[in-house]
């Protein structure tokens, strides 16, 4: 019934968000006139006339609590990429409240940009020009930057997608979680704590580039990663590290030891999960 709701929304929200994107073929006028005009025989054209053009509709799903991508893409049946394809800035990061655009089949959504062409398209996702045509409802070829086009069948372009979607994160150190991400006592706490012994290794919760190695002010020393897409991740108070600027580090390697240097009382672990530079809740990407 909740679902009944959502979908609901979903589609006035599709409206809403994507009316800019409708073909102006796709607008009303004409169809009062044709409905008047026929007399007798007047319930197949007007049926005709009341269904909209062929255009798939593409949707908006606003994640629930729990709910994870392949769940909202075997709902809608298509896969994970094509959801992710639409919604390039999920990434790994859905949380409740979170509007996703979901297509109505397998394919991409691509935003046009500067010097893009029908044909260039076609070619970038292997489908016909035809086919973007008819699936966006549109005879022409001019497009105009930062319209968005369905391309029906087309894989996004960016193998980065698949690729972060198939790595996920694993715990930098094991131990329990003695402060949550978020503000406490009027400060706000860019990352979670992990009580664990000095001395216990803490190891990369992701592939990626060490971006810094070193002392960190307050957070004492530090490794700092860089995993792509704009992620990093970032392990303080280390009694010491065993990795250097530049190295590449495979997902679960040992990048130092938890410690208490910097500002911390007691040993532990602080973990910070960066997108764009802005810490958000590593719970969000741990397993
Ligand atoms: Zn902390």
């Amino acid at each position: 019934m909740l679902m009944q709701v959502l979908v609901a929304f979903a589609l006035a929200a599709a409206v809403v968000l994507f009316g800019h994107l409708a073909m102006p073929a796709a607008g009303p006028a004409g169809t009062p006139a044709a409905a008047v005009q026929a007399p007798g025989p007047a319930a197949a054209p007007v049926a005709r006339e009341a269904a909209p053009t062929a255009r798939p509709a593409v949707r908006v799903h606003t994640v629930a609590a729990g709910e994870s991508l392949s769940a909202i893409a075997a709902r809608y049946a298509i896969d994970v990429d094509t959801l992710l394809g639409a919604n390039p800035e999920a990434d790994e990061l859905i949380h409740p409240g979170d509007e996703l655009v979901v297509l109505p089949q397998k394919g991409a959504l691509h935003v046009v940009a500067a010097g893009d062409t029908l044909w260039a398209l076609s070619r970038a996702y292997g489908v016909g020009v035809a086919a973007i045509q008819a699936a966006n409802g549109r005879e022409g070829d001019a497009l105009a930057v930062g319209e968005r086009l369905f391309i029906p069948g087309g894989r996004p372009r960016g193998e980065a997608v698949s690729r972060a979607y198939g790595q996920r994160f694993a715990w930098p150190a094991a131990g329990e979680i003695t402060s949550p991400f978020g503000y406490r006592w009027g400060r706000h706490h860019a990352g979670i704590d992990i009580a664990a012994e000095a001395g216990s290794p803490v190891r990369a919760a992701r592939a990626g580039r060490v971006a810094f190695a070193g002392w960190y002010g307050g957070y004492g020393y530090t490794v700092m990663i860089e995993h792509g897409q704009g992620i990093a991740t970032l392990y303080a108070h280390l009694d010491d590290y065993v990795v250097e600027g530049g190295q590449h580090v495979a997902a679960g390697q040992r990048l130092g030891y938890v410690g208490d240097t910097g500002y911390s009382f007691g040993a532990h672990l602080h973990f910070e999960v960066r997108v764009n530079g802005q810490p958000v809740n590593p719970l969000q990407f741990l397993p």
